[in-house]
């Protein structure tokens, strides 16, 4: 017989069809009593609960950390170079697993993290030398790079349109990016003014601003699109 809802074929022994749960009835067939086809209650297969992945995680990560601090100690009495090896770990972890964390994770808050992490471990590189490392280089540096990209993967993520807008404009703050870099470099170690960043400069200024000049235009931006199979 068949399901009058859906119309599937049924066994003679079905009372109800097992796709649309629609009562099955033949007037000229008798039905025994069997078992069902199909068990009434539908098992799921057992997953591995977020939770119990992440506490997986952090002892994959805090094993290692807390090995090479333990060795260190041991050997030297004090922690010296196990200490990078941990905030490097440490700063994996945040960077690449933290974000796991959450159903949607938002980059005006995990791109700031992910570069407040690297600025921690410049810190603890430059205290632990005693200040004698070249955080007058790296600090401004990272700093500049983390607002750019930060401004420019959380436009990205919120605006809806405009986006060419946005490349162009990080573009163009990548060209200041490079003046950035050797003015810093002049500070820290002391040089003079050379003007190579103009190189790298000028070009990533002027594509940022042919962006731009696309942007504004309906006719241009719709041919990149076309020309990039959008
Ligand atoms: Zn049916």
């Amino acid at each position: 017989m068949y399901c009058a809802n859906c119309g599937v074929k049924l066994a003679d022994t079905e009372k109800r069809c097992p796709l649309c749960g629609t009562e099955a009835y033949h007037p000229d067939i008798e039905r025994p009593e069997v078992s069902p086809l199909y068990p009434k209650d539908f098992v799921p297969k057992r997953e591995i609960s977020k939770a119990t992945l992440h506490i997986i995680l952090i002892s994959l990560f805090l094993i290692p950390i807390l090995v090479t601090l333990y060795c260190d100690f041991y050997i030297n009495k004090t922690v010296t170079w196990s200490a990078y090896v941990a905030l490097a770990i440490f700063s994996i972890y945040i960077i690449v697993i933290l974000p796991t964390w959450f159903k949607r994770p938002t980059p005006a808050v995990f791109v700031p993290i992910d570069f407040l992490t690297i600025l921690l471990l410049l810190h603890y590189i430059n205290y632990s030398t005693g200040g004698d490392w070249f955080l007058s280089f790296a600090f401004p540096v990272v700093t500049y790079l983390g607002l750019i990209v930060t401004a420019t993967c959380v436009l990205l993520y919120y605006l809806k349109k405009g986006h060419l807008y946005v490349i162009g404009g990080f573009f163009i703050a990548l060209g200041f990016f490079m003046d950035i870099i050797e003015l810093f470099i002049m500070i820290t170690f002391k040089l003079d003014f050379d003007g190579w960043s103009l190189i790298p400069m000028i070009p990533l200024v002027l594509l940022g601003l042919g962006m731009i000049a696309i942007a504004t235009s309906r006719s241009a931006r719709e041919a990149l699109a076309r020309k990039l199979h959008f």
